[in-house]
């Protein structure tokens, strides 16, 4: 058997990514300037067809995936379906012995009207662009890594499907069915969420839900029938107080009132009222907890105010935690960060991303092997641009040492 762990073939092939510096941020520039927030589908559909003309290098080919609507509600209380652009999807070798599922997503937070839609050059080192981090970048470090892996004879031990979805920021509600389907056939999850900002990974991860509180009232005038009415404000008021006192009533238990909304006229009674609010826990049994204690809230407030008071949503991502396997994979991009002079650690985060839903199908998962940056999902969102080089040689290492069976799962 011809043995392919020459260090000197793996040097020639991380020389080569160096070789890719220019290109790879010219790449994050192109995409980052296309809008492409979760709702828009026609700045989605531009992008999608720069990344199967990217992706097309490769000899397979890229498919796009259609994915459901998405149920959501709007300000009236209704459930709307929601369009949500298809995903992208490449598979290459899949009869091959060891199997690789990379995912990131190309949708992003900034919606057109956003004033944040360029990309700044901000220092020698940063750039500041929307999405440019998360996941832009992401991309680009994704696509040069299989890139350079292919050089390698190596590859033919390795299959790989690369998976880019278009609603990982609202939670992925389309895609998840999907790419956790997907996920049954591969031994190892990369998803591409940039790294910290220290450029630590992230180990552990929270679990994730994402609730509308929906308060009917009774309508009536304010003067005249002020009696008659059942304020919906203040039942939904009361209610997400109560509901907001749970946090830390469990450890890394919290719970965010994010949005309230409700009411017509001064001189009206509000029949209906509105708030979102969004659910991070660590252990799977909070779940429970939580469900349990929201709905005696509910109960007993709507029966004092007598009003109708209703949940919709579902917790969207489960608590990632580091299993055997996971730690294994992390240890083995440890060694290879070795191997470059990257020096890898991870750290725990209450943010959730697809990671969570690979894993919880039982993928053993790393999800922030993309660029290193920071502030994201705001407009100061930056890119160290360093990072491209660095993190697309830690990828490409780590699927050069599994093929080379220099580290096994
Ligand atoms: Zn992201």
């Amino acid at each position: 058997m011809l043995n392919f762990s020459d260090m000197n073939e793996h040097a020639d092939i991380l020389k080569w990514v160096e070789s890719q510096e220019q290109t790879m941020k010219a790449l994050a520039v192109e995409w980052a300037e296309i809008n492409s927030h979760t709702y828009n589908l026609s700045g989605l559909q531009t992008l999608s067809k720069k990344l199967k003309t990217a992706f097309s290098i490769f000899s397979g080919d890229v498919k796009f995936i259609d994915l459901p609507d998405y149920e959501r509600i709007n300000n009236h209380g209704e459930i709307i379906h929601q369009k949500i652009a298809p995903a992208l999807s490449l598979h290459i070798r899949p009869q091959a012995p060891k199997q690789a599922l990379l995912v990131i997503h190309m949708d992003t937070v900034y919606s057109p009207e956003n004033s944040f839609q360029e990309v700044k050059h901000l220092s020698d080192e940063k750039i500041g662009g929307p999405g440019i981090t998360d996941a832009k970048g992401g991309i680009v470090v994704m696509l040069k890594a299989l890139e350079a892996f292919e050089q390698s004879p190596l590859a033919q031990n390795v299959g790989w499907r690369v998976i880019i979805n278009t609603d990982e920021e609202i939670g992925s509600p389309s895609s998840t069915a999907f790419i956790q389907e997907a996920a049954k056939l591969f031994h190892i999850g990369l998803v591409f969420e940039p790294c910290l900002p220290n450029g630590d990974l992230v180990g552990a991860r929270k679990g994730s839900g994402n609730f509308t509180l929906i308060a009917h009232g009774t309508a009536a005038h304010a003067g005249r029938d002020h009696a008659q009415g059942r304020n919906a404000i203040l039942a939904l008021s009361e209610s997400i107080v109560k509901i907001s006192n749970l946090s830390y009533t469990r450890p890394g238990l919290t719970v965010n009132v994010g949005t309230v909304q409700g009411g017509s006229a001064f001189n009206v009674v509000p029949d209906l009222a509105i708030a979102q609010y969004n659910v991070r826990y660590a252990k799977e049994a909070d779940q429970k907890y939580i469900n349990e204690q929201i709905d005696d809230i509910i109960h007993k407030t709507a029966k004092e105010h007598d009003v109708r008071i209703e949940v919709q949503g579902k917790f969207q991502a489960p608590a990632k935690p580091l299993t055997k396997e996971t730690l294994s994979l992390f240890h083995h991009i440890q060694s290879c960060g070795k191997e470059i002079d990257l020096d890898i650690h991870w750290a725990d985060s209450g943010g959730v991303c697809d990671g969570n839903r690979l894993q919880a199908v039982g993928l053993p998962t790393v999800d922030t092997l993309g660029v290193q940056g920071g502030d994201i999902h705001s407009e100061n969102e930056y890119l160290i641009m360093s990072s491209l080089v660095k993190r697309t040689k830690l990828t490409a290492l780590a699927l050069l040492k599994w093929a080379n069976d220099d580290w096994n799962i």
